[in-house]
């Protein structure tokens, strides 16, 4: 084929493709012009996941008759002037690439009327081919249709996911922007259901409920720091949002959102400080959930080296970086407990090393566990673990006299060849998982109707996800019911379970769902197993009776994999007559 230049239409439909990649994007690109527009009140409605209908309506500022047309065309904005601006962008948009992009791809129709107007104007586009601009009859601001995505882009509809997934990506994306924009009335409905509608008085935690569930939110912590020029940095900088504390964790870096100057930004080298900030106060891969915004001078990020805007680049990372993480930190240590055994204190070994007494730390289970994983790995001469490799993991243990229980967290275990400490948490998590996962593979899970059935609401992309898991819940012995929009209602849980939370329960299961779009069946179940069982297990900090402490043991003792919890970590630490008697120079070191 000789070189010739492409036509209009398909040099149009190459570009869209880096700013339109999926229903979810034509919402971002739509509500993003809303905020520029200045809207106070935004109305989202998809159908069929946004393949049939996108819509996105506003009460701003609207786009005069006359520049109707221009709006749709490629590189047209009324945002930016001189090449110079792109360094002090505070608007969301300024490429003037989506309208026409969108309207390369897809049947879009946008009507308009400004406020100095009396009629409105109304533009069609299809594949590309702009009609001519109408007079019609609208209220002031803007709303556009975007009706049959991709459908002259063949392969891109090959590329979607499941309705689900991309309704997911829909909700993910409005819910994060409805908390940035707490101002801003939003409301999201798909089809004729109303997935999310926010008042747009400002509160962010009842927008935080949304995105994480009542409990969650009530838990999250503020964060809000200002750097002062005048320490040096001779940059002002803002950081303010929420964190959670370091009992709410997830195994996924989803829910750790960064929004620079109000824009939502994915790929940012802040997730880095965020983590690091919570460093030694999660247990190994577990992450914060973490919505924050920070502020920064326009002119000190770049934000133009994205097409879809989703990456920023700093002008002074290092300095941004200490800061979100010094902020991050601060909040954190402001709330946390300072725990009742450092272990550092205790053995004295070589176990504390690269800790830092100093600092308070949390007490409970998540860092007495990565405490415990830590000594695993680094106490060579010290404690010795039985997570050493000598020890599978499967080894049964010994019978064990019960001595007692410390700190509420540990039990103390005399064996014929020394001592042992339990976590007691980790312990029931491993029994619990045995007793479940045995009354699984018999295909009989006992279930217990609740004297009261329990309703939970979820964020509308978990409550989707539930939704089409019912099943699977069931053969659990979980009886779930949809009970409204977003809500169900527990009516029943394992008889295993009786008397703990079922709405924790079941929120520890939606948690699960999400981690993985399609993962096998075997493999979600025994997931899932390993998820309730660790929420439903005893806590560190939970003081046991005698009775209680030696059924653990027992049980424990009759488990096939008694020394790891379902997540591979130890349940115990072995301190060998050997090694103490080494230890107290009773003997010779090895
Ligand atoms: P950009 O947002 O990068 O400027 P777009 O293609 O998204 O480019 O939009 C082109 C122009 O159309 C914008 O600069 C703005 O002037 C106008 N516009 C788009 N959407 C709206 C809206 N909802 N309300 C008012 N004006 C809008
Ligand atoms: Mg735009």
């Amino acid at each position: 084929m000789p070189i010739h230049l492409l036509s209009p239409e398909v040099a149009s439909q190459i570009a869209a493709g880096e700013v339109v990649e999926r229903p979810a994007s034509v919402v971002k690109e739509l509500v993003e012009n809303a905020l520029d527009a200045g809207a106070k009140s935004i109305s989202i409605t998809i159908e069929d996941a946004g393949r049939r209908l996108i819509e996105v309506a506003d009460d701003g500022s609207g786009i005069p008759a006359d520049e109707l047309a221009l709006a749709v065309s490629r590189h047209a904005t009324s945002k930016l002037a001189t090449a110079k601006e792109l360094f002090s962008i505070s608007t969301l948009g300024f490429r003037g690439e989506a309208l026409a992009s969108i309207g390369s791809v897809s049947r879009m129709t946008i009507t308009s009327r400004v406020a100095d107007s009396a009629t409105g104007a109304r533009i069609r586009v299809e594949g590309g081919q702009e009609g001519v601009v109408e007079q019609v009859g609208a209220p002031v601001g803007t709303v556009v249709q975007v009706e049959n995505l991709f459908y002259n882009v063949p392969a891109r509809l090959k590329f979607l996911k499941a309705d689900t997934t991309e309704r997911r990506a829909i909700d993910t994306f409005i819910t994060r922007y409805a908390l940035a924009y707490p101002d801003v009335r939003f409301k999201l409905a798909e089809g004729k259901k109303v997935a999310l509608q926010t008042s747009g008085d400002g509160d962010q935690r009842a927008i935080l409920a949304t995105l994480y569930g009542v409990d969650t939110a009530k838990q999250m912590l503020e964060v809000i720091a200002e750097d002062d020029p005048s320490t040096g940095s001779g940059q002002a900088m803002k950081l303010s949002g929420f964190i959670s504390p370091t009992s709410v964790t997830r195994s996924n870096r989803r829910e750790m959102t960064f929004f620079i100057n109000g824009r939502w930004v994915q790929d940012i080298p802040l997730n880095a400080a965020l983590t690091q900030a919570y460093h030694t106060l999660l247990m190994v891969g577990r992450y914060p959930l973490a919505m924050l915004f920070l502020d920064v001078d326009p002119e000190a990020v770049d934000v133009n080296v994205h097409p879809a805007k989703a990456e920023v680049r700093f002008r002074e990372q290092d300095k941004v970086f200490s800061f979100v993480q010094r902020a991050v930190r601060r909040a954190l240590l402001a709330y946390a407990p300072v725990p009742s055994l450092p272990p550092a204190t205790l053995w004295g070994g070589p176990a504390s090393r690269g800790s830092q007494p100093s600092e308070p730390r949390q007490a409970g289970l998540d860092w007495s566990m990565a405490q415990d994983a830590k000594q695993a790995e680094t106490a060579g001469t010290g404690v010795e673990s039985e997570r050493e490799a000598e020890q599978p993991e499967f080894a049964n243990i010994p019978l064990l006299r019960l001595i007692g229980q410390i700190g509420a967290t540990y039990l103390v275990a005399e064996g014929p060849d020394g001592l042992y400490l339990i976590d007691q948490h980790a312990a029931h998590e491993r029994v619990l998982f045995e007793k479940l996962m045995l009354q699984h593979d018999k295909r009989n899970i006992p279930s217990q109707a609740l004297l009261e059935p329990v309703s939970i609401t979820l964020p509308p992309a978990q409550a989707a996800l539930l939704g089409e898991q019912l099943e699977l819940l069931n053969h659990f012995g979980f009886q779930v019911e949809p009970f409204g929009p977003n809500i169900f209602q527990v009516r029943a849980m394992p008889t295993l379970f009786s008397g703990s939370d079922a709405s924790s329960a079941l929120r520890a299961l939606v948690e699960d769902f999400e981690e993985d779009e399609t993962p096998l069946q075997e493999e979600l179940e025994a997931r899932i197993a390993a998820r309730v069982c660790k929420r439903m297990a005893v806590k560190a900090g939970q003081t046991l009776s005698s009775d209680e402490q030696r059924a653990l043991l027992t049980d424990l003792e009759n488990c096939d994999s008694p020394r790891t919890c379902p997540h591979g970590r130890p349940t115990m630490i072995h301190l060998s007559v050997d090694m103490l008697e080494r230890q107290f120079g009773r003997k010779g070191p090895r």
